[in-house]
């Protein structure tokens, strides 16, 4: 393969609901169209996160017990993380792993459990009650409507330079309140999809690939990449 990115899967040891992992077999079955070779890592509990050696990253999403784990482990990752985000690292970050990038998440007993505020926005706690079931949604900047299944307790409030990751159309989203759903900052995007959201939504996958290869290899046109003509299967 003529490119390589290299994937840091944040503790895809612990956070790994409802087959967020096929999210990496997505991300590889285009990537294999694009000449690229994929080099999935797991970065987990005491293991540094090296922001020079990642071209990309996903993290999961996961119950509260294993969030409150990570919680405490991702404090001592918050730099290097953050360094990654502010370079424009690409991150696809799903429900458990969206809520720990931000400031806190109220679990469903109440317990705080603390992000990185790596992103501004914060998660509050519904009672006794999850937001369950299928929802669509539509990309304001593309207008490509995604598809996926929600399933969480938490409701998520965005904050200043974060914009959703679409307009909800049908489910719940963010909060079940201002009609959005996950959010984008930079280069991050952030959903409560599973699904996994990137096998019902592939231009996402594209975009994330496409990213990370225009940031590694900035002097390489990509625009005429065979997999940008690949119809994305629902
Ligand atoms: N535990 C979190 C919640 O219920 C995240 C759930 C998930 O990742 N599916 O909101």
């Amino acid at each position: 393969m003529k490119y390589t990115l290299n994937v840091a899967h944040l503790y895809g040891d612990l956070l790994n609901t409802y087959g967020d992992i096929g999210n990496l077999l997505v991300l590889e079955y285009y990537a294999k169209k694009m000449d690229v070779t994929l080099n999935t890592e797991i970065v987990s509990i005491g293991q540094p996160f090296d922001p020079q050696k990642f071209d990309l990253a996903f993290f999961g999403g996961g119950q509260d017990y294993e969030q409150m784990i990570v919680s405490r482990d991702i404090q001592e990752k918050k730099a290097a993380l953050s360094t990654f985000i502010e370079t424009d690292g690409p991150v696809l970050a799903i429900c458990g792993g969206y809520q720990l990038l931000g400031k806190y998440y109220i679990g469903a007993q109440g317990e705080r459990i603390n992000g990185i505020g790596a992103l501004p926005h914060y998660t509050e706690s519904q009672d006794n009650h999850r937001f369950i079931g299928d929802i669509v949604i539509k990309n304001k900047e593309t207008g490509q409507k995604y598809h996926g299944f929600e399933n969480h307790n938490g409701i998520t409030f965005l904050g200043q330079n974060e914009r959703p990751l679409g307009d909800v159309l049908s489910g719940h989203g963010n909060n079940g309140k201002d009609k959005t759903e996950g959010a984008i900052y930079k280069n991050v995007f952030c959903s409560y999809f599973h699904g996994p959201i990137l096998a019902r939504n592939g231009e996402l996958a594209k975009r994330l690939l496409l990213l990370a290869l225009k940031r590694k290899y900035p002097t390489t046109d990509f625009s005429q990449q065979e997999h940008l003509q690949i119809k994305p299967t629902y």
